[in-house]
């Protein structure tokens, strides 16, 4: 498989390798028009789309035996055509903020991981997209491994139903998801929309749209398209910096789409009533934090609709930097918010097991917590 430098800034010109297909399809994440082929290839009649669909997402089976609706001979059918197997979680880190991080085994032996955060009356899943990221971002640990491989829409369905059956989450439970794991969505816009409507549907797991973000680096033709889905996740913008000059240093896309290019994409965006596009932000003391960056980011913020969450640095070893003050973070708040800008400081969560933003990390099965989770931020930032 062919892997692109992330220093590159055309590594997200292309679309991002597929992954090869399987010789037996497995029906663990297929959408309703691929479990109907399934079902129409048995010569089995239309409802069985629809039981195959309930079985596999509102009730989250993870063996043929459990579809018990159906008889014998046709589970056994269904075995010999389509294996049913989600995602294998390989390893789950349990962070002492309640956040567990898991590592997921995908069929061709590649490496995602995702993070499970329950809260009192919702859980929220960190989500991820691609095996890799092409986007090169220098503070982000998955940056440094190039691009492997988009993951399928079952790839990506099947993290949410591997973490939500691990941790025995009830039906009924809100569940909240967000695309900050490995990959840039909307580099694989296709397979997640169709993942989106996988999720979303009422007859499986459900889930409402407005609890599905995707967050971009800033891919400005990504944004675009999302914009023409009349049923879409929220958008989030990763923005970290405030000039050109600098964000450019550590996100190699705005290279090529500048912030200007960037609020006129957003401005674009056609977003509902009371919806608006979350902006993060990564404070980082003496770099990202001055009086002068807040100004700067409440006028790109009061140029949409939009909300910012102010994500202090937890600062970890070797990285170099050192978290903002508690008095810069309530002063950066103040300025926002007396600029009729809506802020919140949101705390990473899964820090001490490198599940945070940017620190997620596979290569060949190993994980690479701290050394990579530190080298990026000591090549990318002054
Ligand atoms: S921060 Fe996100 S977009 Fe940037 S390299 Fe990491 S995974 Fe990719």
């Amino acid at each position: 498989m062919t892997q692109h430098s992330p220093a590159s800034p055309t590594n997200w010109d292309a679309p991002a390798p597929e992954p090869a297909p399987r010789p037996k399809p497995n029906a663990a994440g297929l959408s309703r028009r691929e479990l109907s082929a399934l079902v129409q290839a048995l010569g089995e009649p239309a409802f069985r789309t629809r039981q195959l669909f309930e079985g596999l997402y509102r009730h989250r089976y993870e063996g043929w035996d459990r579809f018990t609706a159906l008889s014998k001979p046709l589970r056994a059918a269904l075995a010999e055509r389509a294996a049913l197997a989600w995602p294998v979680i390989t390893e789950a880190l349990a962070s002492e903020d309640g956040a567990t991080k898991h590592a997921f085994r995908l069929d061709d032996g590649q490496q995602v991981e995702g993070v499970f955060m329950p809260y009192a009356h919702r859980t929220t899943l960190c989500l991820s997209s691609q095996v890799g990221c092409a986007m090169g971002c220098t503070f982000c640990a998955t940056g440094l491994m190039g691009i492997v491989r988009n993951l399928t829409a079952a790839e990506i369905v099947g993290q949410v139903v591997a973490m939500l059956n691990h941790h025995r989450v009830p039906p009924e439970t809100r569940v909240n998801l967000v695309f900050m794991g490995m990959g840039e969505p909307l580099h694989n816009l296709d397979h997640v929309m169709e993942a989106f409507r996988i999720l979303t549907d009422p007859e499986g797991l459900a889930l409402s749209p407005r609890r599905i973000t995707v967050s971009t680096s800033g891919l400005v033709p990504g944004i675009q398209k999302l914009a023409t889905f009349a049923k879409r996740p929220r958008l989030a913008l990763s923005l970290n910096g405030t000039t050109d000059a600098y964000r450019s240093r550590i996100m190699p896309v705005n290279r090529v789409w500048n912030l200007q290019a960037l609020a006129e994409a957003l401005e674009a965006f056609p977003l509902e009533k009371g919806e608006r596009i979350t902006l993060e932000y990564v404070l980082l003391q003496g770099v990202t934090d001055s009086l002068e960056d807040g100004r700067r980011l409440a006028a790109f913020a009061r140029r949409f609709p939009s909300k910012v969450n102010l994500i202090p640095f937890n600062p970890h070893e070797g990285s170099g930097f050192v978290a903002p003050s508690e008095a810069r973070v309530s002063e950066l708040c103040d300025l926002l918010a007396a600029r009729k800008v809506t802020v919140s400081v949101r705390r990473s969560r899964g820090q001490d097991v490198a599940g945070a933003c940017g620190q997620l990390v596979r290569e060949g099965g190993r994980h690479k917590k701290k050394e990579a989770a530190a080298e990026p931020v000591r090549r990318g930032l002054p």
